[in-house]
Formats: C-alpha cells, structure tokens, sequence
C-alpha cells in the first residue's frame, strides 16, 4: 500500500528524476526524512541550521528558548555566535572580502508575524542580523543597502570594526595572484548560516547571514538577504533557508517555494528535494554548484537536501541536538 508520506515521497523524486533528465544519481534517505511527532503532542522549542557549525547556533539559541524567550530574540543570538566567530571564513568578521578586499556582508531576519529585514552589501558591522532585525523594527522599510545600510547601523549604535582578519587578508593576497573568478562554490566554502526557530508558543522565526561568495564582485548580493530566497518563515507552515551558490536560488525562489510546498502537503524534506530540483531544472550548469536547503514545519518535523553530497544541518529538538547529514541528488 502506498501511504500518503510515501506518495508524497515519491513524487519529490519523480520531480527530481524528472529535472535531471530522468536519472537520480543518489536517492534520498528516509533516515532523516521526518521527525516524527504526533499532530496532538504539544510544541517543543526546536533550532534548526545549515552546516554543523550550526550546533554552537542552535546551542544558544535554545538557552533562549529553554527560558521561555521568543523564536525571534533565540534566532537573532543563534546566528550572532557564528558572526562572531573569526574562525569561519563565510560569516561576519573573517568572512572573505570580495575582490577588492572588502569584506561585505548581507543578512536578513523574519518574524512570526511575517515582519522582515535585510542589509546588503554592509561593512564593518560584525552582528549584521542585527542591524537587519533594526531595520525590521525601527524603519518603515524592508531592506538598506550598503553605504545607507553603515550609515543606519552606525545611528543605532552600532560600532565600527575591522572585519577583515589578518588570515582572511592572507587567503585574498594569495588568491590574487591568479585572481580566477569562477562563481562556483564547492563545499568548503559553503559558511553561510540560515537559521529556523520555533518557540514555546509554537512561533517560528528565521534568519540569515553571510559574507557571501568569496572574492565576488563589488557590490554583489546573494541569495542570503533576499526574503523569499535564502530566507523565509510562515507563521502558519514552517520556515526554510538556503545556502549554496545564492544566484541558483534566487531563480527559484528557493525558501519561498518551500515554505510553499509544506503548505501544500509536502513533509520537510519532500520540500527541499523538490526545490532542489526547481534549481536544477533552472541551472543548466547545476553539476557545478552546490545548494542546499534546510526546512521545519509547524509540527516540528525537519528536511534537508542539496544537488552535492557534503550538505549537512544541525537540529536541536526533544533536548538533542545533532548534526544530521543532508540527503544529496549527486555523489
Ligand atoms: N548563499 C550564499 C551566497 O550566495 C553563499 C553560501 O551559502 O555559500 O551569497
């Protein structure tokens, strides 16, 4: 008998299948397709994020959660420990410059009640999430690029700082020897963190943020800022994010059509293998590129699928909180 899950399964494969010219090179497991949870257990507080270094996310914002706080308040500290960490090279300080040796950084942050922010291009601000979240609530606008975006920040008490570490500098002068440009991004350089929360209350909020690819043009602008595409939340459905190269995602519109499958009656995961397979259908040179999305839905259950193996996300629910390998399309 097929049951419904399984139906649903199979059509996300028959999709993906579809998008590649009929071949899957790798299925998806069913290991981690679903968390399951009874429609009548009561809401748990859960954090969800893209690559393992999201357990130190997840990790704080669960503190926050475990209080009673907001999905909102634990997602904006979630995200600011990766920020603040001069050890990764695609997030906050240490993240790699553009080409010019400017270190740029964009991010965005979604609320229960569908309010949004988003800075783009912004420099010298390490905690960018929260200059986004300040836009959110302080302005009548979505999104502040660039110079507007430093100037605003600087208006809210924001300090000044260089973000540019001595091992980011080094990375950029040795690349600029040969400065090849190629807007792909392999694996190792896939930082950006996107990060869903769910609260006590059953609220759910997100965000987003990253340095971007690594010696990308000036004043070039991912996916990551963009709501809809690296990021987005519906209080009634679940939330998504997307890492990866951020121009396959934006095409499809990559959370948005997630968030939009749930809606529909797709689990977490069969979500993200069918916007997987969007992109794909999307990016003729998808082999190339590697993007990855992660989604949670109102009742807990979580997914995550990328076009490349070497995807994986971090969950935090039921007091655990693990690193679970992405299901992939290709070896
Ligand atoms: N999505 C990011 C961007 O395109 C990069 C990444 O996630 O690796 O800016």
């Amino acid at each position: 008998m097929v049951t419904r899950r399984k139906f649903l399964h199979q059509t996300a494969l028959g999709s993906v299948a579809a998008a590649m010219g009929g071949t899957v090179l790798s299925s998806c497991s069913e290991a981690n397709t679903e968390t399951p949870v009874s429609t009548n257990a009561p809401i748990k507080p859960l954090a969800i994020s893209t690559w393992d270094f999201g357990m130190k996310a997840n990790d704080a914002a669960m503190k926050i959660l475990d209080n009673g706080g907001s999905a909102l308040d634990a997602v904006e500290a979630g995200v600011m420990v990766i920020e603040a960490d001069e050890k990764n090279t695609s997030v906050g300080i240490g993240g790699a410059p553009d080409r010019d040796g400017r270190v740029t950084l964009d991010a965005c942050i979604m609320a229960p009640d569908g309010s949004c922010g988003s800075v783009c291009a912004l420099e010298y601000i390490v905690h960018p999430v929260s200059v986004a979240r300040r836009v959110m609530e302080k302005t009548p606008h979505v999104i502040l690029v660039g110079d507007g975006a430093l100037e605003f920040a600087l208006s809210q008490g924001f300090k000044k700082e260089n973000l540019l570490t001595e091992e980011s500098k080094k990375a950029w002068e040795e690349w600029k020897k040969t400065s090849k440009y190629k807007p792909v991004i392999n694996v190792e350089m896939h930082d950006t963190i996107g990060m869903i929360t769910i609260d006590k209350n059953g609220e759910i909020a997100g965000a987003c943020t990253t340095s971007g690819l690594a010696y990308k043009m000036q004043g070039r602008v991912g996916d990551s800022p963009i709501i809809g595409a690296g990021l987005y939340v519906d209080n009634e459905v679940g939330g998504a994010a997307a890492t990866g190269l951020g121009e396959a995602v934006i095409r499809a519109v990559g959370s948005f059509l997630v968030v939009e499958l749930m809606r529909n009656g797709r689990s977490p995961q069969a979500a993200c293998e069918e916007a997987v397979a969007r992109v794909v259908k999307k990016y003729k040179d998808y082999k190339d590129i590697q993007v990855g999305f992660i989604a949670v839905n109102k009742k807990g259950q979580t997914g995550g699928f990328s076009i490349h193996k070497g995807f994986n996300y971090a969950v935090f629910s039921n007091g655990k909180n693990e690193v679970k390998e992405g299901t992939y399309l290709i070896e």
